[in-house]
């Protein structure tokens, strides 16, 4: 049987990252995705995610600095722009948060007022919203180009990377992992788990049911009336409890404006969906742009799918259990973390230290942790 060190199973944001963060420390590496690479099946796909520091919580607020550092060493190695430079806006309830932890990091930002804010971005309207915070580092990363990036520098440090290989199944043995394949199995050290909406199927398998609930998600993009409305900053209206309305520029590369709704959703099956695009929420985001975007066509010119992998919590799991490592419940915020990600589970699978107290994103939390 073939046996390899370590072994990534996912190659999606997370599992490309850790996949391009073990080949820097020239570690023997297979990473195993199910589909074609780039497929838009999972969470990954798309032209634009949002990037921020700019979170009502100071440790995801030091982890987004600590990872703009790294996006600046991916663009550096890949020789690509992949953080296209916006500033962002977060306005409504939970923009106070924001700034108190961005005080607490030390990351820049100011308050405007509704005025200040129509006359910097005259495409928006910022009618009732208060209280309206800046910060300059949000930018948008350039989503399908930073999985392409994360895979080809892997590659090139020596990584085998493999499509079309499913997973059927991952067994730990006393000093190894088996990994079912369809073909001929394989042996790792140790097998890091970035399989997205599939990991909570996968690790059930291993007695470690963890609360990973996918969800589909609709987003819809839109063309400005005037071109000289672009670019706008990355934007989050914190409108209440349930509902966070987020929009994005399309940064040179999306078919237009970007907007989505994170309101929770129907959970879904990754295998068998359904996968169509919910027109009504389509139709809702339409009438956002008509009312917050007044410089947009609020007639979509294209809607996307996409999944979220929800955890009870919205954190995060990263953690080692044996010689099984989770980086999995990314809850539909974890593509600016991802060159942070792959080098904190790169640290878990080699037992190195991770330059961070991962406490927080513990399978064994009880918010995630299923008996
Ligand atoms: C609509 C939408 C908007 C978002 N916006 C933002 C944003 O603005 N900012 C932000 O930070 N985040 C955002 N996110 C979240 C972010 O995109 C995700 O957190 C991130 O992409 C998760 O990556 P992943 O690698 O965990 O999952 P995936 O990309 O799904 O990768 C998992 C991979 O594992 C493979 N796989 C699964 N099972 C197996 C198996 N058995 N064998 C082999 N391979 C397997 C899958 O095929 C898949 O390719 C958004 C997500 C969505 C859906």
């Amino acid at each position: 049987m073939e046996r390899v060190d370590i072994a990534v199973i996912g190659a999606g944001a997370m599992g490309s990252a850790t996949a391009r963060a073990l080949a820097r420390r020239g570690v023997e590496t297979v990473l195993l995705e199910r589909f074609e690479f780039g497929h838009t099946r999972g969470s990954s796909h798309g032209p634009t995610r949002i990037f921020r520091i700019a979170y009502p919580d100071p440790l995801y607020s030091a982890m987004a600095q600590r990872a703009l550092t790294l996006w600046r060493e991916l663009e550096a190695d890949s020789g690509e722009r992949l953080l296209v430079a916006t500033g962002g806006l977060d306005a409504g309830p939970s923009a106070h948060l924001c700034g108190q932890a961005l005080e607490i990091v030390g990351a820049p930002f100011e308050w405007l007022t509704e005025e200040e804010a129509g006359e910097r971005f005259p495409a928006m309207s910022f009618d009732g919203l208060h209280p309206i915070l800046y910060q300059p580092d949000a930018a948008v990363c350039l989503a399908d180009r930073t999985v392409a990036a994360q895979l080809r520098v892997a590659a090139e440090g020596g990584v085998e990377a493999r499509d079309q290989v499913e997973v059927l199944a991952i067994e730990p043995g006393a000093d190894r992992v088996r990994i079912r394949l369809a073909d001929d199995d394989l042996e790792a050290r140790v097998v890091v788990v970035t399989a997205g909406s599939w990991a909570g199927e996968l690790l059930s398998g291993l007695g470690m049911p963890l609360d990973l609930t996918p969800i589909l998600q609709t987003v819809a993009y839109f063309e400005p009336t005037n071109p000289q409305a672009a670019p706008v900053p990355t934007f989050i209206e914190w409108a209440g409890p349930d509902l966070v309305w987020y929009a994005l520029d399309a940064a040179g590369v999306g078919p237009g404006l970007k907007v989505g709704a994170h309101v929770g959703g129907v959970p879904i099956d990754p295998q068998d969906g359904p996968f169509e695009v919910d027109q009504a929420l389509a139709k809702v985001e339409s009438e956002y742009v008509s009312r917050r975007f007044p410089g947009f066509d609020p007639e979509p010119v294209r809607a996307d799918t996409c999944l979220y992998t929800m955890t009870p919590d919205e954190d995060f799991v990263l953690d080692r259990i044996g010689p099984v490592v989770v980086g999995a419940g990314f809850s539909g915020h974890g593509f600016k973390f991802a060159p942070l990600i792959g080098e904190l589970l790169a640290a878990l699978a080699l037992d190195a230290d991770p330059g961070m107290d991962l406490v927080r994103f513990r399978a064994s939390r009880p918010a995630v942790r299923q008996s």
